[in-house]
């Protein structure tokens, strides 16, 4: 009797903020070892040079103008690579548990009897705070950071404002940007302070990040000159420590402060 195939496994893995270096280790080899790469938008090209020259290479966001794939066309495409017996790489960007849908993609394979492993990586928020030398929590300052999303739906903006009076809470907030003006409106209207210091980082994690700051009452000029790469908002104590020196320049003034 002919056996059946095995069925390959899918690993959904971190890509991290675009840098190669800051790939896992783990998130490294899985995608020097796919036979199948499906990638989101954000994958940087140097990334995806890190995949085998054979593997087949599926990108499934949006870029250049072409629409993204369906969600349900995605999973299917997943579904149909495994049971080839190919090892299929999900590639997303930053961590995969962050604003990436990988609960409704590992359930969705799961009920089809694949197995899966979710490789972490460098979430945008931790990626700007590395970056631009702040931190998410501080002592005295920040005690909780929360990532959360706010998007203009048919002109309404949604987002969640149990966190937003707190003023020890760290608002790291996704897919913000075009909502940001009327964002910092509604913050301001659920307690926190206009003048609570404000940041806009503009592809963190890249040489061309880029750093703006001000306030949460300015929160929408904060996204004017962005150039249309992807851009995390954050609010809170902590983001009057951002700074674009090195490291070093910044323990500096600390330390002569
Ligand atoms: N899983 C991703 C988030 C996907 S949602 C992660 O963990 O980072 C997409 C949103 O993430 C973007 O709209 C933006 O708000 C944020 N984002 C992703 N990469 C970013 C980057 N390099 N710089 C700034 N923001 C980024």
């Amino acid at each position: 009797m002919p056996r059946e195939p095995q069925s390959g496994a899918v690993k959904l893995v971190g890509a991290g903020p675009g840098a190669a270096d800051l790939l896992t280790l783990r998130a490294l080899r899985a995608v020097e070892g796919a036979q199948a790469l499906l990638y989101d938008a954000l994958i940087s090209e140097e990334v995806l040079a890190l995949a085998p020259a054979g593997c087949l290479k599926i990108q499934t966001g949006k870029r250049a103008g072409r629409a993204s794939m369906r969600q349900e066309t995605i999973n299917r495409l997943m579904l149909r690579l495994a049971r080839r017996g190919l090892n299929v790489v999900r590639l997303k960007g930053g961590d995969p548990s962050v604003f990436g849908r990988v609960g409704e993609e590992v359930a969705f394979l799961a009920g089809h009897g694949i197995a899966t492993e979710v490789v972490p990586g460098v979430t945008a928020a931790c990626a700007a705070a590395a970056q631009f030398n702040f931190p998410l929590t501080h002592r005295g300052q920040a005690r909780r950071a929360v990532f959360t999303t706010a998007r203009l739906e048919a002109g309404t903006l949604q987002a969640d404002w149990s966190a937003a009076a707190d003023p020890q809470a760290t608002l790291a907030i996704y897919m913000g940007g075009g909502a940001a003006e009327e964002l910092g409106a509604r913050l301001v209207a659920a307690g926190r302070a206009a003048s609570t210091p404000a940041l806009a980082v503009e592809n963190a994690g890249s040489p061309w990040a880029r750093l703006t700051r001000g306030t949460v009452g300015d929160l929408g000029r904060l996204v004017e000159g962005a150039k249309g790469g992807p851009v995390l908002l954050v609010v809170g104590e902590v983001a009057a420590l951002a700074s674009d020196g090195a490291v070093g320049e910044a323990l500096d003034q600390a330390l002569s402060a």
